[in-house]
């Protein structure tokens, strides 16, 4: 199926273009416009550079200009919901909800691409994938867009199977790493993994970068 617009809602700086970048950059390729909901400007991140360049008070500043950086290199819109970092799971889930109706119904994508809740190893992905799929529920059914959730715990097609959607982005790895490398502050790591292991077919970590996996999510009536 073509899509229309595109939505994508992490929140985190960086979850984009480690989870979606392929995915997006396909999209683009058909001039499909994507637009990316940011949680939050990840500002409570552990990662400062390498070497360091940030701290505490400047880390915010840096991620924002990063995620500007890598919206421009996908060439796609972008907009921040401005919580705050390391606290999407003590929101009210309705509350976030609510706010991420008002911005699809404005947009009126086909499709949201959303972290799926209880798979997404951090307390921020599963809340704001939580949050994601409750105000797609609770939209019209008319204007209700096709919704996938992305699974990256590990052993996650264990539990939950197969993923409906697998994108190998192998024709995109250049955007993805072109993506992943404006996140500076958060990226040093994984790329001087990928470029002492050029051959990612061997690698797990890079395996997992290279497929981006989505379920199709089939909501309650
Ligand atoms: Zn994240």
């Amino acid at each position: 199926m073509s899509h229309e617009h595109v939505v994508v809602i992490y929140p985190h700086p960086d979850d984009e273009s480690f989870g979606a970048s392929g995915t997006i950059s396909k999209y683009r390729e058909q001039d499909i416009p994507v637009t990316y909901l940011c949680g939050t400007l990840g500002e409570m991140g552990r990662n400062m550079g390498s070497p360091t360049f940030a701290n505490r008070e400047t880390l915010s500043t840096f991620r924002k200009e990063e995620l500007k950086k890598a919206c421009k290199a996908l060439d796609i819109d972008y907009r921040l919901l401005g919580y705050r970092d390391k606290t999407l799971e003590f929101e009210q889930r309705e509350q976030v909800a609510a706010h991420l109706k008002e911005i699809l119904q404005e947009i009126r994508p086909t499709l949201v691409i959303t972290h799926y809740p209880g798979y997404a190893v951090h307390p921020d992905h599963d809340a704001l994938g939580a949050a994601a799929i409750q105000a797609v529920a609770d939209m019209e059914e008319d204007v209700r867009p096709e919704l996938w959730a992305q699974a990256i715990a590990t052993n996650f097609e264990k539990t939950l199977g197969k993923p409906d959607i697998i994108h190998d982005v192998k024709p995109y790895w250049d955007k993805k790493m072109a993506a992943i490398e404006t996140h500076l502050s958060q990226a040093s790591g994984m790329m001087s993994l990928i470029k002492n292991k050029p051959d990612f077919n061997e690698n797990e970590e890079l395996e997992h970068l290279r497929y981006e996996r989505f379920y199709r999510w089939k909501l309650e009536e």
